[in-house]
């Protein structure tokens, strides 16, 4: 039986982390849907394309080849690309990208293939609305402005990413307001999605939460996790 498990939420609230943990711990394959449109932001600039040139970002739509390994590696179209696309001129210009709806039909239809083949744990913004309408648990994870940023520059000085507080402040608002103003499926908590602010809460107490609410969702329904 495939299960399928949606976290949505603002950037940086740590959808990634939890998601990876728990996608261990219970066995399901996780799927990091923000890493997709990060590629595709990647192969445009490597292009020299102007991100915010609708027209001639879908017109790249065919020559991109998106693979996400087990391991956490991403390629296009087999370059590897994962710690690339990480860097602050991808944060800039890939809530752009993530806003042109062939581009998303492009990479939904992926995520829709990789959901029908192994039971998943998918993080993005539109999984429980749009991308997996029908998922078995639906999480909306949140946390402040404050603590997202400070989350995300720990993560930025262990990983040896250079940056400032306010630069990271400065993108997660603005990615959440390009995300949750563009007009196909957008950044938005699904009517039945259950919403976890996670700004007190450590990893692993997130981590605990999301798999209760899982295991209870699916008793439940009759399945097993
Ligand atoms: O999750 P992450 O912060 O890596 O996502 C990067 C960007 O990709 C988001 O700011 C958003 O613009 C876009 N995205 C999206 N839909 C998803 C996942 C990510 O629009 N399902």
């Amino acid at each position: 039986m495939k299960i399928s498990i949606a976290i949505d939420g603002p950037a940086a609230a740590g959808k990634s982390t939890v998601a990876k943990r728990i996608a261990n711990i219970l066995g399901y394959t996780y799927i990091d849907t923000g890493a997709m449109y990060r590629a595709f932001t990647w192969y445009c600039m490597e292009k020299g394309v102007n991100c915010e040139d609708e027209k001639a970002c879908c017109a790249l739509i065919p020559e991109v080849t998106i693979k996400l390994r087990p391991s956490g590696i991403v390629l296009c179209n087999d370059v590897d690309i994962t710690r690339a696309i990480r860097e602050p001129r991808i944060n800039a210009n890939v809530s752009y990208i993530a806003s042109y709806k062939d581009i998303r039909l492009f990479l939904v239809e992926q995520q829709r293939n990789m959901a029908s083949k192994h039971s998943v744990i998918m993080d993005g913004r539109d999984i429980g609305t749009y991308v997996l309408p029908n998922a078995d648990v639906k999480i909306f994870q949140i946390a402040s402005v404050e603590t997202r940023a400070q989350r995300r520059y720990d993560e930025n000085m262990e990983k040896g990413i250079p940056c400032t507080q306010e630069e990271i402040q400065a993108d997660v608002r603005k990615r959440d307001y390009i995300d949750s103003h563009r007009d196909f499926a957008p950044l938005r908590c699904a009517e039945d999605a259950i919403t976890l602010d996670t700004s007190d809460m450590s990893i692993e107490e997130v981590v605990n939460a999301i798999i209760d609410i899982i295991n209870k969702k699916l008793e439940e329904k009759g399945k097993n996790a």
